[in-house]
């Protein structure tokens, strides 16, 4: 038995959370997005088993991610290429059967230059982050369309905000573009723009956060766990009244509290940050983190826990009590971050 930090992942209910997502929006196709290794969860693992549940198009962010993803899904889904191409990877492109989305004039450029495979346009509808200028659709339309893209697309910046107005201006704005191509399919909606509603559908939705059980769904909307991460404890103690705990003895006693000490740190992917608001689940239970998060060890106050706590318990940072978006605002950032941030060290299981 190992001590190491455990991510266990639940293949099943990433599937599961797939098809919820595929069904917000009939009639439209569901993609995958399984850039930075599917969140730090394995892409490889995730894709073959979303491949098998019927998904058929992926999105990673660089030609590197494309062509491992390629050799794990063999021909035939699409694989669309985030960042696109850089001067000297067009073949990669093509031999790999990548999709290139090309989402700046050199992109363009570059893509006049042969050997070709096949290309999606990025239009920037007002993120202000990548994408073809929105006027080029107006002055360049005959030009873009002869390069044939297999996908027109933009990238919304506000979709887990639903009040805000920019979100259906940057619709407003894609519709246009999406007219300007209509015999090609269109794209807009990331996780959180899949529950903006119908209009944010169009041909094909890129979820990638919700997949992994992350971002904040409408009520009508369950998502379900996509990974448990798991720590061993690996002292239990008594700390006595008048001390204190860990680095800078922030975490101070005024009564002796039962503490237990776990197998996980901050290279493993705890943030840090989450000191004084993160918790940890022993048997159902959530225990406060006592004093700092070091880089392999995190101490828990188990004094109000489960009784009989012993050296060898599992503690829950994520998973079904530990709710990842809740876990993420105790260390003061979102899913994405925790879930990207899980270090080499945890050993991933796949259920
Ligand atoms: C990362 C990314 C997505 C997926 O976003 P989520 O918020 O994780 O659903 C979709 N489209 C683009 C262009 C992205 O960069």
């Amino acid at each position: 038995m190992s001590f190491l930090p455990r991510a266990t992942v639940l293949t099943s209910n990433i599937v599961d959370n797939w098809r919820t997502l595929d069904g917000l929006h009939p009639g439209a196709t569901t993609a995958a997005v399984v850039k930075a290794d599917a969140y730090g969860l394995g892409a490889a693992k995730v894709a073959r088993a979303l491949k098998i549940a019927g998904c058929q198009t992926f999105f990673v962010a660089y030609l590197e991610e494309g062509m491992t993803l390629r050799k794990a899904l063999g021909k035939g889904p699409r694989i669309f290429v985030l960042n696109g191409p850089a001067r000297g990877e067009l073949a990669a492109y093509r031999d790999a059967e990548l999709t290139a989305v090309l989402s700046s004039e050199l992109h363009l450029k570059l893509w006049s230059t042969a050997p070709r495979g096949t290309c999606a346009l990025h239009v920037d509808t007002g993120m202000n982050r990548l994408g073809l200028p929105l006027a080029m659709i107006d002055t360049e339309a005959t030009a873009l369309r002869r390069l044939a893209p297999v996908l027109v697309m933009s990238h919304l910046a506000c979709a887990d905000d639903p009040k805000n107005p920019a979100n259906l201006l940057q619709r407003r704005a894609f519709e246009a573009v999406a007219d300007a191509f209509p015999d090609t399919p269109a794209s807009l909606a990331n996780s959180a723009g899949c529950y903006l509603g119908k209009g944010y559908g169009f041909d094909l939705t890129r979820p990638g956060i919700a997949l992994y059980g992350g971002s904040t769904p409408p009520a009508n909307v369950t998502l379900k766990t996509a990974v448990v991460l798991e720590a061993t404890i690996i002292s239990v103690f008594k700390g006595h009244k008048g001390s204190a705990v860990g680095y800078g003895a922030t975490y101070l006693l005024t009564q002796d509290r039962m503490l237990a000490t776990c197998a996980i740190g901050y290279a493993d992917g705890l943030m840090r940050s989450g000191a004084g608001k993160l918790m940890g689940w022993v048997d159902g239970v959530a225990c406060p983190v006592a004093g700092r998060i070091s880089m392999d060890l995190v101490t828990l106050d188990i004094t109000d826990g489960p009784k009989g706590i012993k050296p060898g318990a599992h503690v829950e940072f994520l998973g079904e009590h530990a709710r990842l978006e809740a876990q993420a605002a105790a260390c003061g950032t979102f899913g994405y971050e925790l879930l990207t941030g899980l270090g080499p060290r945890v050993q991933r299981n796949y259920r």
